[in-house]
């Protein structure tokens, strides 16, 4: 049976040490999140970011907009966090709802204050193998990697998913720990055969149990970062755990990665206070 990568206990872990840290500096980190909108899988997302804040001691604002609000409004939202010295990161949370362009409203969080990685800034920077603020998703799948003993220099990757959230900044993590990456996207001749190759498979596609088990090379390391909630109540990932046995490790989903985007999240906060609060004075 394949190991476990549990992203719970870890997540426990990370944010003990965490909270330690912050109760170091001057003043407690502070987070800010702006939800848009009614999207309820957005509001879970938001919901558990406040408590793991709350929680370390961080100084957490949330600034809750209707579906209405205009790009400008919004802008004007990000510009205030921008501005406010108590306020070390802060994240726009995606989806936005249609009529706000997402590029010019991420564009213009400060990318010293871009907790999420998402800035042009940073993506570039993580490009050039200077990595400042990573996107939390990746940077967590890393750390669960690393703590299960997965090899990666060497290894053949494959990360199905291309966006700048996720597969992108996976792609370029998995290539600086010297693996060697194929990225697949909706336009991929055969999947398949990419799928079979891959010691390491990390799956960001968004389809529920779209990658079949039996694909996966055995021995091979699969990390699902899909998350579906069923009618039932049930969550599944984008990758149908039937035929898995032969894996060498696997994300539960919930459990695996979902935990630690939010521990790398608190990461970057306390780095960017660090930033701010230590390194400037
Ligand atoms: P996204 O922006 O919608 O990107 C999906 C990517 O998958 C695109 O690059 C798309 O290709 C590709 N794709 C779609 N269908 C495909 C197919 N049949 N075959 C191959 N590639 C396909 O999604 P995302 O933001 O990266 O998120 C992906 C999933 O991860 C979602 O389920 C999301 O809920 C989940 N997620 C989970 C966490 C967590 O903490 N667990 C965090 C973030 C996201 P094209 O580029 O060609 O369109």
């Amino acid at each position: 049976m394949p190991i476990l990568l549990d992203g719970r206990s870890l997540t426990r872990e990370i944010q003990n040490a965490l909270g330690q840290e912050a109760r170091l500096l001057p003043r407690p980190p502070g987070l800010g999140v702006i939800l848009v909108g009614h999207d309820p899988a957005s509001r879970v997302y938001v919901d558990r970011k406040a408590a793991a804040a709350t929680r370390l001691g961080f100084h957490h604002v949330q600034i809750d907009l209707p579906e209405q609000t205009t790009e400008a409004e919004l802008v004007f939202e990000v510009d205030r966090l921008a501005e406010d010295p108590a306020i070390d990161g802060f994240l726009v949370q995606i989806p936005l709802p249609p009529g706000i362009r997402r590029d010019r409203v991420l564009d213009r969080i400060p990318a010293t204050k871009d907790v999420d990685g998402v800035h042009p800034e940073n993506l570039g920077l993580l490009a050039l193998g200077r990595p400042r603020f990573v996107a939390c998703t990746p940077a967590g799948i890393m750390r669960l990697l690393e703590r299960g003993g997965v090899p990666l220099a060497g290894r053949t990757a494959t990360v199905i998913g291309r966006s700048a959230i996720v597969g992108r900044p996976m792609s370029l993590l998995l290539d600086r720990a010297n693996a060697t990456v194929t990225m697949c996207h909706s336009g991929t001749a055969d999947l398949e055969a990419c799928v079979r190759r891959a010691d390491v498979l990390v799956v960001a596609i968004g389809r529920p149990h779209a990658i079949p088990g039996t694909w996966v090379k055995p021995g091979a390391a699969v990390v699902d970062v899909g998350m579906h909630r069923l009618p039932d109540g049930r969550l599944i990932g984008d990758v149908d755990p039937d035929g898995l046995d032969a894996a060498g490790w696997v994300t539960p989903v919930p459990g695996g990665v979902g935990p630690m985007t939010i521990a790398m999240l608190l990461s970057n906060t306390l780095e960017a206070a660090r930033r701010s609060q230590v390194d400037r004075a």
